[in-house]
């Protein structure tokens, strides 16, 4: 099995009522977790590169770790994990290009920032490459608000995607499937107190997902993939272990699962989450750091935190996207 495109996977998650989860690595234990939740599952899997992830890990590094991990799927469980390597937020043709001649099997082109004109004309211009060489894009319209690596949308800024121009967007690009802002933020801080009312326990409860902007878009892209960013739903159990731990994250909420599970059923088929298993991954640290000062070897501390996100991934890949048991 090698690296394999969305397209397949998406056809069969739109028919089928789930999602596929995207997932973004940036090192070894990351992308371990992750696999091994999708081996056990049986999930088909996206995992997804940010331009800072790149500069953080590089590219070849990134690509060997995930050809490790197709590699460990085939020798330790017998199992062809189908993976689809995804650029989350490329900015320019260049870094898309570079991605594309670098082994990914599919890149987002993120021209939201631009007008509407020249979000058509640069997403177009990556399309054009990306089908010549046998990837796929995806394309964004409307505006995130949050903080993802160096993307970064003040809530002023932020723009819920308008329906009446999605026909007209897919029709000139031709991009294989859409992000769109229908409520989602990036981060561990989406909402402002000010956006939220609060529930028994103290804890923010934030507006709701605009599943009419949903409905709408779906309307007019009859049987396309639709894809929601900035998905995390901030488990209080890991906000809890970090601040219990000598961390300070007051406030962080996410979105509700319940909604996630809802719009996996709709024509949404790949859901991002990244910020969910951040806080797998330090909540743990900080723990293990609490309870045995005295241990330096980062292999002890690393290996409770990449269990941590095994097990969110797990519980995101039968509880939330559906996409348990497809592959
Ligand atoms: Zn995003």
């Amino acid at each position: 099995m090698s690296i394999v495109t969305s397209k397949e996977m998406f056809k069969k998650a739109y028919e089928g009522g789930y999602a596929i989860g995207a997932f973004n690595v940036n090192n070894m234990e990351i992308i371990q977790g992750i696999t091994e939740a999708a081996i056990e599952e049986k999930a088909p899997l996206i995992l997804q590169v940010s331009s800072g992830a790149r500069k953080y890990a590089k590219h070849a590094y990134l690509m060997k770790l995930i050809e490790a991990a197709i590699i460990d799927a085939e020798e330790s469980a017998g199992f062809d994990l189908p993976i689809c390597v995804h650029l989350d937020h490329g900015d320019t043709f260049e870094l898309c290009k570079s991605c594309i001649d670098g082994g990914f099997s599919s890149v987002m082109i993120d021209g939201s920032h631009h007008s509407f004109e020249d979000n058509i004309k640069l997403t177009r211009q990556v399309v054009e490459y990306a089908h010549d060489h046998g990837v796929v894009v995806e394309g964004e319209l409307g505006r995130l608000a949050g903080i993802e690596d160096a993307v970064n949308v003040s809530a002023e800024d932020a723009s819920y995607t308008r329906p009446d121009e999605v026909e007209e967007f897919v029709a000139k690009t031709g991009v294989d499937s859409l992000a769109i802002a229908i409520g989602t933020s990036h981060g561990a801080y989406k909402f402002t107190a000010a956006q939220c009312t609060r529930n028994e326990k103290g804890i923010l409860v934030p507006p709701p997902l605009r599943f009419d902007i949903l409905e709408e878009v779906t309307k007019r892209l009859p049987g396309f993939p639709i894809v929601l960013h900035g998905s995390s739903s901030v488990p209080q159990d890991f906000v809890k272990m970090i601040n219990e731990n000598g961390g300070k994250m007051p406030d962080a909420v996410g979105i509700p699962e319940e909604q996630l599970r809802e719009a996996a059923r709709s024509a949404v088929c790949k859901i991002n989450i990244d910020s969910d298993l951040r806080l797998a991954m330090t909540g743990s640290i900080r723990k293990y750091f609490c309870e045995h000062p005295d241990h330096f070897d980062p292999r002890q501390y690393l290996k409770p935190a990449r269990a941590n996100i095994k097990e969110i991934v797990k519980h995101k890949l039968v509880n939330v996207l559906g996409c348990a048991g497809k592959a």
